[in-house]
Formats: structure tokens, C-alpha cells, sequence
């Protein structure tokens, strides 16, 4: 018998939970400390010392030496800087570990070589982290020891936001504020904000550490930059749901454990479409929360698998053929006294509330459908977009048969007097319940769908935070919110059913075109939406530039999301990022083909030539060793020719100085020389000894793990 876990223990042991404040602050110290996370303010001075001390004892009790302002600065995964809690000694040689007030809300780690996107010059360097009070401060053990890390925003010396936590919680204010204008308006007086909240399904692929050290795509870009297909893929759809192995079961269990002790409420594991593919899902939970505890879950995905002689790669499309990773981000709105806004109960007909908060959803999504495929756009998410597997590029809403059957009633009459009702579940089989079903079917091809009670944006990649997704949804909806709000308001109340009523009909006739129930992978759909005038943003670097655009500029502005400034340093980062990731994948595919593949498929072409000679000595027939050596021949020249344009376009990118340019030199024209180099090396792969390849295969990889 394996040992019992008991689960409710270790349940956020790592966490200094407000349970734990409880149990330690003074009663006032920790009313205060409670009051501030949910009303906003500060902290006084005197009581941040003494929620310092308590968090440090703690801390200390548990093992820790350091602790760190952990920040997510804009390259999209988390940053540490340890200090210790060691303070001068006193004269007698003794030291006491301490940790005040001020350290826990305020640090300014001379973080100077982070992106900033020219908002920051090294010069003018200073950056303050910024205790974010609202997500709980965790311990994190490794060999470094037991570090305290408190989740902080971090900014620049005149206020700008120079990571991806400030403009999200700033969203999370706005979006509060303009719900709470629109359910007053429907007499819901108790609420005093309104909550966005997230689960994130996390995609992630694990190979064996022993071959991934063998391929050196796979170490410096995270994906493999070349590879013949394996004789089968994901054809057979086996690997879904399938049964899961010994070694990838222990390794889920040992991730669940970490995960529950740093508080996050790992759910729900499976394996994924792709063979080595796998999916974990947390419990929801409040958004800024939910990307801190991604970037957990990321980060201790990897760090597991470590623990299992494995991998784990979190890369978009880490293998060409097969499906790539993304993580759908589930969200919705409620209130601090409970309502979920996109619950439409039973009869959504009914349900006016719900139908304007739908009404305005459609409307922010149409307005700012290029935004949001903006924030779910990185480097390596360029391979799932629209290449069949995942969403297409273009944003759209699936609302199912029930929801889309009340809009058709209101854009008709401007009335919905029914709404359809799921029946029953008949199987056929008389010892089966019949069970009530659902109103909706489920669609999965659709990047934007209602499901139930919240909407499930699918379009993020696996690597990425999902910060910028739920910035753009709660800056986008909070404007159209307003919008609605500043029109209803000024109606009297005896007119206002009518009003609604009204709002709700133009809105969702204005926005129809955004909502769209069929298959989301067709080539139909792609003309379709064309000739609906959806925008089809094919790339990340095509996409970078919709941040500043007037309306952009004008709807971040307006709710003190982002700054003009701070938009400009963010498409330039982008830029930048874009340009750098795809620089690092051409110089190492450089690399493996002049020291791996080339070398390896020259030593091969001799051998065989000495065969042939061998062969042909020995008075046989030795056309078919000759065929081969000259197919063989034939695409070794073939990829040293793309071998040289590549490094020709390289060095034309080097002399390039404008970062916008660059990227899309990156784009249209290293990338394409990337794709020519490794047509030939693949098709070799496919013609030489598998003894004398010098990488594992997709194979090895992904189907002997
Ligand atoms: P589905 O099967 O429809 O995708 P699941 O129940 O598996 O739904 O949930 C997927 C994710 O959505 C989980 O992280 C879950 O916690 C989250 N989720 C469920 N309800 C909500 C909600 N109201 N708001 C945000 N996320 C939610
Ligand atoms: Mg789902």
C-alpha cells in the first residue's frame, strides 16, 4: 500500500493564508490587513511591521533564510531576487533575522535589464516592486533552500507599469467598477464590487530528459526545429482521455501534491489529444490569483518533471503534425455577494440582467475583436492559430442553440418569450437513468464559446501568462459596460424596462456578425467572416500593432489601463521579442545542420559510395545502392543551399535597425528560409540509416516516453 495523502493537511501549507494571519496577527492588525484586500488603501506603517514580523516567523518556522519581491516583468515569466533575512550583528556577534514593514511592501531591485520597451533607460533605472495584497505570499523550496515570495506589481520610477500584474489589476478595478453601475441598475444594492474570475487550462507536453539533452532545438527554443513524422500520430485518437502510464501517473501525482501545498487547487488531469500530451485544470478563482498561480503551475510542471528524468514543454507546437499546447482561459463576473453575471438561470428569456450583460460582451468582442487576439498572440502561438488544430486567427462567439435562439427572438421582436430547455438524456438502454441534458451542445472549435456560466477564451498559448488575456477581456468589457450604464441611467425608472429592452436589441443587432455556432476550422468560415468583416490577424507581429491604434489608445486611456506610452513600449517589446525568438530558432537550426546533419549525412553518402564501388567490385548490380546515393546527394546540396540563404537573411536581419521592420523581415522572410532548411534535412531523415541520425526522432520522443 502506497502511503495516504491527506490532502486537506497540506492543503496550502506553503501559503500564508489569511487563516494564518488569523491565528497570528492581533485582531485589529488583521482586520485592517482584511479590509485593505478587499477595499483597496494602504496599510499603516505600524501594522505593515507587524504583518511583516508575523509573515517572516512563519516563514522562518518554515525553513526560509530569504525572501523575494516576486514580480512578472514583460517577458512573460516570473522574476526573483533574494535577500536574506540576515541583519547586522550586534556587538556580542549575535544576529537577529528580521524583516520589517517596509521591506514587505516596497523593494527596488535594480532590475534595469528587463524589457521596457524605451520606458526605461539604464540611465534613469530605478523600478519598484510593489506588494500586491490581494494574492497570498507562498513559500518556494529548491536546492536554493525555502524562499518567502511575495507576488508584487512592479513599476517604473514615475509609475509606468513595467510588468504584466500592474494594468491587469488596474483592469480588474475598472471592469468592478462599471459592473457595479449595471447590476444597480437591476436594484442590486449588496454588492459592493465585482469579481473577475479565471481557470486556466493548462496544456504541456513531457519527453524524456535523456533525449531531450540530444536535441538541441528542443534545449534552446523549446520546440523542435526539425523532424521527420513518426509512422503514427494522433490518428487513432488513443491518447485522449487513454489510460495514463505508470511513469506520467506518478509524475501527476507528484505535481498535485506541490501544487495543493502552494495553495493551488490542481483538479482535473488527462491526457491530451497528441501522444505525450497532457492537460491539468485548478478550480477558479479570482484573476490576478489565477495568473499567479499559473505561473506556479508552469513553473512547477517543469520542475517536476525534473524529479522524473523528464521534460515538460510548455512551447505552443513543441512537434510539427501533431497538436500543439494552449490553455483555455475560462472566465466570468461576479459579485461579492454572490451572482455570477453570466449565469442565465434556467430561462435565459427572462434573465434581463444576464441578456445585457451578453448583449454587451457581443459588443466589446466585435468592437475589439483585433485586441483580443492580440493578447492571446506570442511567438509560438503563430503555429496552432488557424493552422486547423486550434481556433482560427479569427475571433468570434459561439453561444450555442439556447442563447443563439433567444438573440434570433430579440433581434426579431426585440422579445424573447421562450427559451429552449435540454429534455432528456435517452440512451436506448433501459438500465441507463435518463438524465436531464444540457440546453446547449458543445463546440469546440470556436475560440470565444459560452459554456453554462462563463465564457471560455481558447486562443491563449500554453506558454503563455495569461495576464494580457484577462487585461484585454475585462478593459474591453468594462467600456462597453459603461457605455450601456451611461445610457440607462439617465432613464427614468417606469421606462426603463423599455429602455433595456431597446439597449439589448441594438447592441445585439449591431454585433450579430460576431456570433458564430459552426465549425470554426472550416475554409467556409474563413470566407465567411471575411465577407462579415471580421478581422483575420494572422500573426503575432501582424497583430502587435492593434495596441496602438486610436481606438485602442482611447479605451485603455479612458480606464487607466495602460498609458499611451506604456501601449508603444509594449508593441515594441513585442517587436523585439518576435525578432529574438525567431533569431535564436535560425541560429540553432544553423547549428544542428552544419555540426549534426550535414556532417552525419556526408559520413553516410561515403559509406555508401563505398558500397557501391564494393558492390559493383564484386561483378552485383548495384543500382539500387547508387539510386540512393544520389537521392541522398541530391538533398544534402538541396539543404546546403537553404543552409546558405539562411545565413544571408541573418545577416541582412543584423544590419536591419528599425524594430518593426525587422520583426516582419523575421516573419516573412527568415522563417520562410527556416521552412527550406528543414524540408531537405527531414526528407534525409527519412532516406539514412536511422544508426547514423545523429537526434532521436519524434519517434523516440513522443511515443517512448
Ligand atoms: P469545461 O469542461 O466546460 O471546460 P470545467 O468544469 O472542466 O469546464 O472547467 C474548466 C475550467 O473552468 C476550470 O478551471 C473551472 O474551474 C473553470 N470555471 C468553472 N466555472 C467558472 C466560472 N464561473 N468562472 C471562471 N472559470 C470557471
Ligand atoms: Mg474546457
Amino acid at each position: 500500500m502506497s502511503e495516504v495523502l491527506n490532502v486537506e493537511e497540506i492543503f496550502a501549507s506553503k501559503v500564508f493564508t489569511l487563516g494564518k494571519m488569523k491565528e497570528r496577527l492581533p485582531r485589529n492588525v488583521y482586520k485592517e490587513v482584511k479590509r485593505v484586500m478587499e477595499q483597496g488603501g494602504e496599510l499603516s506603517k505600524g501594522t505593515a511591521d507587524v504583518v511583516a514580523k508575523a509573515m517572516k516567523d512563519w516563514a522562518v518556522e518554515n525553513g526560509a533564510t530569504h525572501y523575494t519581491h516576486w514580480f512578472q516583468p514583460l517577458t512573460g515569466i516570473t522574476a526573483e531576487k533574494h535577500d536574506s533575512f540576515v541583519t547586522h550583528p550586534d556587538e556580542e556577534g549575535r544576529m537577529l533575522m528580521e524583516f520589517s514593514g517596509k521591506e514587505l511592501i516596497k523593494g527596488e531591485p535594480d532590475a534595469s535589464s528587463f524589457p521596457s520597451g524605451g520606458l526605461r533607460a539604464t540611465f534613469e533605472a530605478r523600478g519598484y516592486t510593489v506588494w500586491d495584497i490581494t494574492s497570498p505570499a507562498f513559500l518556494k523550496e529548491d536546492a536554493t533552500g525555502v524562499i518567502l515570495c511575495i507576488p508584487t506589481a512592479f513599476c517604473s520610477y514615475k509609475g509606468e507599469a513595467l510588468d504584466k500584474k500592474t494594468p491587469l489589476l488596474r483592469s480588474m478595478e475598472a471592469i468592478s467598477e462599471q459592473a457595479i453601475r449595471i447590476v444597480r441598475l437591476f436594484g442590486n444594492t449588496g454588492a459592493t464590487k465585482v469579481v473577475a474570475s479565471v481557470g486556466p487550462e493548462q496544456e504541456y507536453f513531457l519527453v524524456d530528459r535523456e533525449k531531450y539533452l540530444q536535441r538541441k532545438d528542443l534545449i534552446f527554443a523549446g520546440r523542435t526545429l526539425f523532424g521527420a513524422p513518426a509512422p503514427k500520430g494522433q490518428e487513432l485518437e488513443d491518447h485522449y482521455f487513454g489510460t495514463i502510464r505508470e511513469r506520467i501517473g506518478s509524475y501527476m501525482k507528484d505535481l498535485n501534491v506541490e501544487l495543493w501545498k502552494l495553495g493551488v487547487t490542481a483538479k482535473t488531469q488527462h491526457n491530451e489529444v497528441a501522444p505525450a500530451q497532457h492537460e491539468l485544470a485548478p478550480i477558479y478563482e479570482t484573476a490576478n490569483i489565477a495568473v499567479d498561480h499559473n505561473q506556479l503551475v508552469m513553473e512547477t510542471m517543469k520542475k517536476v518533471a525534473g524529479r522524473h528524468g523528464m521534460t515538460c514543454l510548455l512551447h505552443e507546437k513543441p512537434f510539427a503534425g501533431v497538436n500543439g499546447s494552449g490553455k483555455h482561459n475560462n472566465w466570468s463576473l461576479a459579485t461579492d455577494n454572490g451572482v455570477n453575471l453570466l449565469d442565465p438561470g434556467e430561462t435565459p428569456n427572462e434573465n434581463v440582467q444576464f441578456l445585457l450583460v451578453l448583449a454587451c460582451i457581443l459588443k466589446a468582442v466585435d468592437t475589439h475583436a483585433d485586441l483580443l487576439r492580440q493578447s492571446a498572440s506570442d511567438v509560438g502561438n503563430d503555429h496552432r492559430l488557424g493552422a486547423n488544430e486550434a481556433p482560427p486567427a479569427i475571433i468570434s462567439v459561439f453561444l450555442g442553440e439556447q442563447l443563439e435562439d433567444v438573440v434570433k427572438q430579440l433581434v426579431e421582436t426585440g422579445m424573447a418569450d421562450h427559451s429552449i430547455q435540454g429534455g432528456k438524456l435517452q440512451t436506448g438502454v433501459s438500465t441507463l437513468p435518463d438524465t436531464d441534458k444540457d440546453a446547449t451542445d458543445r463546440n469546440r472549435t470556436s475560440p470565444f464559446a459560452f459554456t453554462g456560466n462563463k465564457f471560455e477564451f481558447r486562443m491563449v498559448g500554453s506558454s503563455d501568462s495569461i495576464a494580457s488575456p484577462n487585461t484585454t477581456l475585462n478593459a474591453i468589457v468594462a467600456e462597453a459596460f459603461c457605455e450601456a450604464a451611461d445610457e440607462l441611467e439617465k432613464v427614468d425608472p417606469e421606462d426603463f424596462e423599455v429602455a433595456v429592452h431597446d439597449l439589448i436589441k441594438k447592441y445585439l443587432t449591431e454585433h450579430q456578425r460576431i456570433i458564430f455556432n459552426g465549425n470554426g476550422y472550416s475554409d467556409e468560415w474563413v470566407k465567411e467572416a471575411a465577407r462579415r468583416g471580421l478581422p483575420n490577424i494572422k500573426s503575432m507581429v501582424e497583430a502587435s500593432g492593434t495596441l496602438t491604434t486610436d481606438k485602442a489608445i482611447k479605451l485603455f486611456e479612458r480606464f487607466g489601463i495602460f498609458t499611451k506610452a506604456e501601449l508603444e513600449s509594449r508593441e515594441e517589446i513585442l517587436y523585439e521579442t518576435y525578432s529574438k525568438t525567431i533569431n535564436i530558432e535560425a541560429l540553432t537550426m544553423i547549428d544542428m545542420a552544419k555540426k549534426q546533419y550535414i556532417p552525419a549525412v556526408i559520413q553516410y553518402t561515403r559509406d555508401l559510395a563505398d558500397t557501391v564501388l564494393a558492390v559493383k567490385e564484386a561483378g552485383a548490380d548495384a543500382s539500387v545502392q547508387s539510386a540512393v546515393l544520389s537521392e541522398v546527394s541530391a538533398k544534402l546540396a538541396e539543404a546546403k543551399k537553404a543552409l546558405t540563404v539562411l545565413e544571408e537573411k541573418l545577416a541582412k536581419a543584423a544590419s536591419m535597425e528599425d524594430q518593426k521592420e525587422l520583426a516582419f523581415f523575421f516573419k516573412d522572410e527568415v522563417f520562410t528560409a527556416m521552412e527550406a532548411l528543414r524540408t531537405p534535412i527531414d526528407e534525409l531523415e527519412m532516406l539514412v540509416d536511422k544508426k547514423v541520425w545523429p537526434v532521436p526522432s519524434y519517434g523516440d520522443l513522443i511515443f517512448e516516453v
